[in-house]
């Protein structure tokens, strides 16, 4: 399947039909470029985990990220698709981490610490110091960062801490009380244990079943101020503030795959992720 992917996604880049559709999209929904980068674990690859990116490739990609785009927190993303705000001369770019591993900790952090480079962990809170259950069991390396490990990075004025629920389930498939449970409980434990308001959400799994107008409403409710999908796209907009589109590195992907996924190569995908919720 990824080989078909990536030959759609080749033919539709060279061809000059992704230029086109973009331009069109971007015209007729008046948005604006907005990358946001989905990643998950960054570590040894050699482990064979899904999901698990060489350190080597995320610092290749990165150096590239820090060429090409202006990265910038998760808090001026949305300030930046709420206003009419167009004075940055690069493109935006914004780093996310799905289910706060602890290769984030020990890899990433590091390195973008270093270059000072702000990014975006989202925590599956049931799970904090433990592996992440919903894993595979060789996944040995899906540990999830503990307490301590979040509270010191949170402290750090260029990493945000977000909710990604409480049990790391579909919402999709709770009942209301239950989907509220995790909205709620887990942003209520992140700002009691970090003693700092917590703003954003990410859907566990992230498909437009999980950003339906009634999750969406719940996410409202409880207070959050937007949420990321896992629905395919290199721009978001502030209509979407609550099921932001994200491109996801995955750990099989070249540096060509990389900078084709960046460059909205892959950004068909959108329309078939869309297209799930009318079938
Ligand atoms: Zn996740």
């Amino acid at each position: 399947m990824k080989y078909i992917k990536r030959l759609v996604s080749i033919i539709f880049y060279y061809s000059g039909l992704c230029f086109i559709l973009i331009s069109l999209v971007n015209m007729l929904r008046k948005r604006k470029r907005l990358l946001i980068l989905m990643y998950h674990g960054v570590g040894d690859k050699s482990l064979n985990i899904d999901d698990n990116l060489p350190l080597d490739e995320f610092r290749q990609q990165i150096e590239y990220l820090n060429q090409k785009y202006k990265i910038i927190a998760f808090d001026q993303a949305v300030e930046y698709l709420k206003s009419n705000n167009r004075i940055f001369d690069k493109p935006l770019a914004v780093l996310t981490f799905d289910d706060a591993y602890q290769s984030i900790y020990d890899n990433v952090y590091p390195l973008l610490r270093e270059k000072k480079i702000p990014v975006t962990i989202f925590v599956p809170v049931s799970f904090v110091g433990q592996p992440g259950k919903w894993l595979r069991e060789e996944q040995v390396d899906g540990r999830i960062m503990d307490w301590d490990m979040i509270n010191e990075l949170s402290r750090d004025n260029m990493i945000t801490i977000g909710s990604h629920a409480m049990r790391h389930l579909k919402l999709s498939l709770l009942g209301i009380e239950e989907m509220r449970d995790e909205l709620l409980k887990s942003k209520t434990i992140l700002e009691d244990k970090l003693k700092k308001k917590v703003e954003y959400f990410c859907y566990p799994y992230g498909q437009v079943a999980e950003c339906s107008a009634l999750i969406i409403g719940e996410v409202k409710k409880c207070g959050y101020s937007a949420a990321c999908s896992t629905i395919w796209g290199t721009h978001s907009s502030a209509q979407n503030l609550f099921a932001l589109r994200r491109i996801r590195v995955d750990y099989h992907d070249s540096f060509f795959d990389f900078k084709l996924k960046t460059k909205g190569a892959f950004d068909w995908l959108e329309f078939f992720h869309l297209l799930k919720r009318r079938s």
